[in-house]
């Protein structure tokens, strides 16, 4: 068994939004995570990696200090983090797609709101200041920032703050607070960071095959393989139908000269629309099969 000192680190959420899904992302890259859901780490059996269960808020701090290889957190927290940071000390590797959300100022429903100029002088509570900070700068707004930890919803009604700057996925939580969202200030979704802490080659080496595993993984997400038969005069059409597919594989029929099969891994989503359009373009015999596993 290879020494903790060799293994790969990587931090996620030990509970709480993200933790389920980066959990599934890790898992859908081939890793065997052992379970044990309320420890602080866990063994990947069949890659050199250990996981550490944390608070999403240490996880920027730990990868900038190296301490973890990699880390899957909000993108929000990750910008607040950064902005307090004199150099970026963390990358960001992929979009995950999941954990979207968006950092709104919202308030009360009978606010009167004429832009961001109705801010100025105001007080505004958040549990991101640095964010909100950067974004009356580029305003040119003068308001007073309070953090808050949590609960940032019930401010203004207990006369804390008249604004508010939270994060907001359906709108629900503020409505049930008497609340509207009047402007975004930071759209967010998970990010996988590594750190920019230089490490060894055989430690780059095993960043780099999990970063391509889960490359593939993302990408796998939207991407089908089509298949159709089609006259030779529609090829080119066909070609440029196919979504996100570059060059094609073109195979001649047997015995039906002229005719050909054309096979494309599709990068981005096959519609029935697009299908319909291949059809009228002359082509047969449609197949749209979903992909399991690809390394670009
Ligand atoms: P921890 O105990 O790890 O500190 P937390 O309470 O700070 O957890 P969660 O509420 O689990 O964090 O949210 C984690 C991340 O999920 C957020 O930072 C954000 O990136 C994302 N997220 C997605 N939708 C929402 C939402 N509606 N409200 C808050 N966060 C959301
Ligand atoms: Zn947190």
């Amino acid at each position: 068994m290879l020494a903790d000192s060799a293994r790969l680190h990587i931090a996620i959420q030990k509970s709480g939004r993200l933790s389920e899904l980066s959990r599934a992302l890790l898992r859908d890259a081939g890793l065997r995570i052992q379970n044990g859901k309320n420890e602080l780490a866990a063994r990947v059996e069949n890659y050199p990696a250990d996981l550490m269960f944390v608070r999403d808020d240490d996880i920027p701090t730990f990868v900038a200090d190296g301490v973890c290889e990699l880390g899957v957190v909000g993108g929000n927290v990750l910008r607040e983090f950064e902005l307090g940071e004199a150099d970026p000390r963390c990358e960001i590797v992929a979009e995950l797609g999941f954990g979207r959300c968006t950092l709104k100022l919202a308030a009360p429903e009978n606010t009167p709101w004429e832009g961001v100029a109705s801010l100025e002088g105001a007080r505004i509570a958040t549990s991101y200041p640095r964010i909100l900070q950067r974004f009356l700068e580029e305003g040119q707004i003068k308001a007073t920032v309070v953090k808050m930890n949590g609960a940032v919803e019930l401010a203004p009604r207990l006369q804390i703050a008249p604004f508010i700057c939270d994060l907001v996925s359906t709108g629900a939580t503020l409505e049930a607070n008497g609340l509207r969202p009047v402007e975004t200030v930071f759209e967010s979704e998970a990010v996988l960071v590594r750190s920019r802490k230089p490490v060894s080659q055989a430690r780059e080496e095993q960043v780099a095959g999990l970063l391509s595993r889960i490359d593939g993984v993302l990408a796998t997400k939207e991407a089908k393989y089509i298949m159709l038969n089609a006259p030779e005069e529609a090829l080119s059409a066909i070609s440029a139908l196919l979504p996100g597919a570059e060059a094609p594989t073109i195979l001649p029929l047997h015995q039906r000269p002229g005719h050909f099969a054309v096979h494309a891994v599709c990068q981005e989503s096959v519609f029935w629309e697009t299908l319909q359009k291949l059809k009228a373009t002359g082509a047969s015999a449609i197949l749209v099969l979903p992909i399991e596993k690809m390394m670009l």
